[in-house]
């Protein structure tokens, strides 16, 4: 991936107006078209105001309108600022740290980052090639102590494309009613499936499935190809940041979390940088 510097992101958004000039240019590459004009016209930016004018008849364009953006009294440099924050780090990044760094209270903070993980849910085409699905518990931490066992975390069951892509759920349960129609829907039945001997995976050859287990007490292992080795990598990626970033998180707000290591896991290896990646999808 392109190194993408924060000198670099102040150099291309030096203000509110630089950032409202990305917009406008993404949103409309050929020009803003003029509905009263009937065609595309030359406008420009008006004063204090986050809009643009038509230079023949002097409509008005709001380019936020439609956006996270739009309603929001937040300067959009530091909407722009804390998306790329969001992006730039590897295990993300929390709205205290944002509350700090730019002088937001921490009500907008959170609020901001509430909406820019709206952006990062991402189509779930089904996997394919060599999935690995694997469940996990996640959360239910006592202050300073960790506690064993299943009691209070949230459960969740994820699936990974071998070098591809990873789908993650929160789950009520870890019961087979529940986790085959996950696979069944998230994985493609040409892919070879690898799990541990959890009975909730049994049957899976029935739905069509090329399944091969590596046994639970062997699941530091690899018996060959057969391991979960990529998707125990993305849940110690997400236990270590949710533990560390986030401390702990509400049952209600982890799948939102959940989607925002998603999304940055599936985009590790863009040639475009991830901030742009989240840009383009306000
Ligand atoms: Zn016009």
């Amino acid at each position: 991936m392109r190194r993408y510097t924060i000198t670099q992101f102040n150099k291309d958004f030096t203000d509110d107006n630089a950032c409202l000039g990305w917009l406008k240019a993404y949103l409309h590459p050929d020009g803003i078209y003029c509905p009263t004009c009937g065609y595309i016209t030359k406008h420009h930016k008006v004063t204090k105001r986050s809009c643009y004018a038509c230079d023949s008849c002097g409509n008005h364009v709001y380019p936020m309108a439609g956006t996270i953006f739009e309603h929001s009294a937040t300067p959009l440099k530091l909407w722009f600022y804390a998306i790329y924050l969001m992006s730039a780090t590897r295990c993300g990044i929390s709205a205290k740290q944002i509350q700090r760094e730019t002088g937001v209270t921490y009500k907008t903070a959170w609020r901001m980052f509430k909406q820019i993980r709206t952006l990062l849910q991402e189509d779930t085409q089904p996997l394919t090639g060599e999935v690995e699905v694997d469940e996990t518990y996640v959360g239910g931490m006592r202050k300073g102590k960790r506690g064993r066992g299943a009691e209070g975390k949230s459960k969740v069951i994820g699936a990974v494309q071998r070098e591809g892509r990873v789908i993650v759920q929160v789950v009520p349960d870890v019961k087979r009613h529940t986790l085959v129609p996950f696979m069944a829907s998230k994985v493609d039945r040409d892919a070879v499936l690898y799990t541990d001997t959890f009975p909730s995976y049994d049957h899976m050859t029935r739905l069509g499935y090329t399944h091969l287990r590596i046994a639970h007490q062997d699941k530091k292992w690899a018996r060959g190809r057969i391991h979960t080795n990529s998707i125990e990598g993305f849940w110690s990626l997400l236990k270590r940041g949710i533990g560390g970033v986030y401390h702990s998180v509400s049952e209600k707000y982890l799948q939102s979390y959940i989607n925002e290591y998603g999304f940055r896991y599936n985009h590790r290896k863009d040639e475009k940088p991830m901030f742009l990646t989240v840009l383009e999808k306000v």
